[in-house]
């Protein structure tokens, strides 16, 4: 729809907002700084959202391994066609679901106890190949500068968007064609286009010096479970592996990007990007979307989701999710809609929305 991308770059938010102001909507302009601040969120969450308990997160650990193994014992056990595509879907989920775990060991959310936080989360992430220490330090610095246009980790415009193929469009603009779903293996290796360094390397510039220690521990954890894999694959061989875990965990890696890229992007209305004296850390949090996953939500331990309760705070800024069936299908339209119209945001301004390439916008890749 924007047909003079570059001549605009200058006045790309209120462009965009005018522009939207002529239709029919605006009374809410989601780029403004909001009338509340971190305290209040902070005062709206009940008491118990903080209390950490470590039975209850060992509980969901103790089910959800229980359940890999069963599923992968199951399945092997049948080895039927029929059952062994409902078997990927079923297992790449519930990698997923260890990955939140993780990630939530990595937040200290997990429980009160740094040792067990790291021993579970190593334990939970090495398995499904992530380096724990390395990805929950880049995710932090995620958290830090979530909403900012050249500091977010991870899924960001400009750089986003996967397997490095830059379309430089003009001086002002970089454009990445989306092949996003299987991102993530990429991303721990290279991180995003555009920035150097690799979750691996103590010495990357992901990472302070202090870090180094806890880096080399993680990529030697991701070692060791990387070396039993190839070990599994000589004793059982490489397709019963490739069926039992390897496909499981491209289904993971889907899960994944999904869910990350639709927690910042696919929203009907526009959300703002920001950099310079603008950005905040309230103004970018604010930016973040919750979604419903149906049944899955339960599955992969409620990522989907914030707190409801600071709703009342947070007025318009909290985006109400549209109710899933079942399963998610109605986000992956919302996906396919994303890919197709939030190409790039212009170089200039604090405050930038999303704009379609009309180049990239029909592309076949997205089809
Ligand atoms: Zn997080």
């Amino acid at each position: 729809m924007s047909t003079a991308p570059l001549k605009v770059a200058t006045v790309d938010g209120l462009d965009e907002i005018s522009e939207r102001m002529n239709g029919t909507k605006v009374d809410f302009d989601p780029g403004a700084p909001p009338p509340f601040n971190l305290a209040d969120i902070r005062a709206a969450i009940p008491k118990h959202c903080w209390v950490r308990d470590p039975w209850k997160s060992m509980s969901y650990v103790a089910r959800d391994v229980a359940v890999v193994f069963g599923l992968a014992a199951a399945t092997a056990y049948l080895n039927s066609w029929l059952v062994w595509p409902l078997y990927w879907a079923a297992q790449g989920t519930m990698f997923w679901a260890l990955f939140v775990l993780g990630h939530d060991c990595g937040h200290g959310s997990f429980s009160s106890n740094p040792k067990l936080n790291s021993v579970v989360g190593h334990i939970l992430h090495s398995s499904i190949l992530v380096p724990y220490h390395g990805w929950r330090i880049s995710h932090r610095t995620h958290h830090q500068n979530h909403g900012h246009v050249e500091n977010d980790e991870s899924w960001h415009p400009v750089s986003f968007v996967v397997i490095y193929c830059f379309v430089s469009l003009n001086q002002d603009f970089a454009v990445l064609i989306p092949f996003p779903m299987l991102a993530y293996p990429f991303y721990l290796w290279s991180r995003s286009p555009g920035k150097t360094g690799s979750h691996f390397h103590p010495n990357s510039d992901l990472f302070v010096p202090s870090e180094k220690k806890d880096v080399i521990t993680s990529t030697i954890c991701w070692t060791a479970m990387a070396a039993l894999l190839v070990g599994l694959c000589f004793l059982i061989g490489p397709i019963p592996m490739l069926k039992l875990y390897f496909i499981p965990y491209w289904v993971f890696v889907m899960w994944l990007d999904f869910v990350t890229y639709l927690h910042h992007h696919g929203h009907e209305e526009k959300l703002p990007w920001y950099r310079g004296k603008e950005w905040s850390y309230l103004r970018g949090g604010l930016t973040t979307l919750d979604r419903d996953y149906g049944w899955i939500s339960n599955i992969h331990h409620d990522i989907g989701t914030h707190t409801k309760a600071t709703k009342p705070v947070l007025g318009k800024y909290y985006r109400e999710p549209k109710k899933s069936g079942p399963l998610p299908l109605h986000l992956i339209g919302n996906l396919i809609t994303s890919l197709k119209k939030d190409h790039y945001v212009s170089d200039v301004g604090d405050i930038v929305y999303y704009r379609t390439d009309p180049k990239l916008s029909g592309s076949s890749i997205l089809e």
